[in-house]
């Protein structure tokens, strides 16, 4: 038996569903709604999550029914994470896509699922539900502030 954990011996593609899976560490970032200028096609986060979104569990509230609930929500590929720009830096499939490890908080290193809040990493109580808006376009109104979105997970 290996003594090399999965995520370092095997690509992404290699990765059963349970261990693709444990990859995510529950930070709640992708969960974010982002604005995308027509023009530049710059995208911007906001502190607004996706209606799913329990903001204290920080985590989706019907994961395995997401596609039909949130049709716009992008399922996470090992073909698709590197197209994905926008993905938080700190995400796990973005990390080990560009060759890093996993970071020192995450939840498969410390045995703890509690360990990406207690880093600072997760947005958990610390986001509003686009469900409470007037209007889409209200969600403009709450840009996410820059730590949000630059953690490198280093
Ligand atoms: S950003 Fe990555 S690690 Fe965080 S919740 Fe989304 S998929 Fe999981
Ligand atoms: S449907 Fe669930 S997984 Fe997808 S963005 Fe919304 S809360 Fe996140």
């Amino acid at each position: 038996m290996s003594e090399i954990p999965f995520w370092r011996r095997k690509t992404l593609a290699q990765m059963t569903p349970a261990e693709w899976e444990s990859l995510c560490d529950g930070c709640g970032l992708c969960c974010l709604i982002r604005l995308e200028d027509e023009d530049t096609g710059e995208i911007t986060p906001t502190r607004v999550s996706c209606r799913l979104f329990d903001a204290e569990a920080c985590r989706c509230t019907d994961y395995a029914a997401r596609a039909q609930q949130v049709p716009d929500c992008i399922k996470l590929t090992p073909g698709n994470v590197g197209r994905l720009a926008w993905m938080p830096l700190s995400c796990a499939y973005r990390r080990l896509h560009e060759g890093k490890d996993l970071p020192y908080w995450h939840p498969l290193l410390t045995g703890d699922a509690q360990s990406v809040h207690a880093a600072g990493v997760s947005v958990r109580g610390q986001t509003i539900s686009e469900a409470t808006l007037a209007e889409p376009e209200d969600a403009a109104d709450y840009l996410a502030p820059e730590w949000l979105e630059d953690r490198s997970g280093d």
